[in-house]
């Protein structure tokens, strides 16, 4: 059953929606909880996914599978993602970096940026920019975004880059 955003009018509590949304997560110990939102210029929701909604998918990528390519509303849309969209899958055929410029959104609004945990070269900020996408980052978000994933976060065995991409 979907959420209902509580009566959202700008891109901090859209995002804070995002973020609610990662809660749903199933949990994980390889992969982060990511929640995402997509809105049309019109200030309503128009789809909605979190990680994990179906096996393998990130948020983004849940979101976006909801949406047919050619819906027209997704030019005019913001993708809300509460962690900053990948750039390198190994289960996956496509990036969310990739769908997203594929889908023809022009403005991503983040809360953090992906640390070297899983992988050591994240950079969905810098090629969504490299594509003409307008990139919003919220840092007063950022805690609660990164709170689900604590237990990711907070471990010091990891050895930075060698645990495999999701
Ligand atoms: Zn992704």
């Amino acid at each position: 059953m979907p959420l209902v955003p509580p009566g959202c009018s700008n891109d901090y509590e859209w995002l804070s929606f995002a973020i609610d949304l990662a809660k749903r997560c199933p949990p994980s110990d390889t992969a982060f909880s990511v929640g995402c939102v997509i809105v049309d210029a019109h200030g309503s929701e128009i789809s909605q996914g979190y990680s994990r909604e179906q096996p393998h998918y990130h948020a983004e990528e849940s979101a976006l599978s909801k949406l047919t390519p050619d819906d027209e509303r997704l030019p005019e849309a913001t993708l809300y993602s509460s962690l900053e969209p990948c750039t390198r899958r190994k289960s996956r055929p496509r990036t969310c970096s990739e769908l997203i410029i594929a889908s023809g959104i022009r403005r991503v609004v983040i809360a953090w940026r992906e640390p070297p945990i899983f992988v050591s070269d994240a950079h969905g900020v810098t090629a969504l920019e490299a594509a003409g996408i307008t990139v919003v980052e919220i840092p007063e978000l950022a805690d609660a975004a990164t709170a689900m994933n604590a237990h990711i976060l907070n471990t010091d065995t990891n050895g930075g880059s060698s645990a495999p991409a999701t």
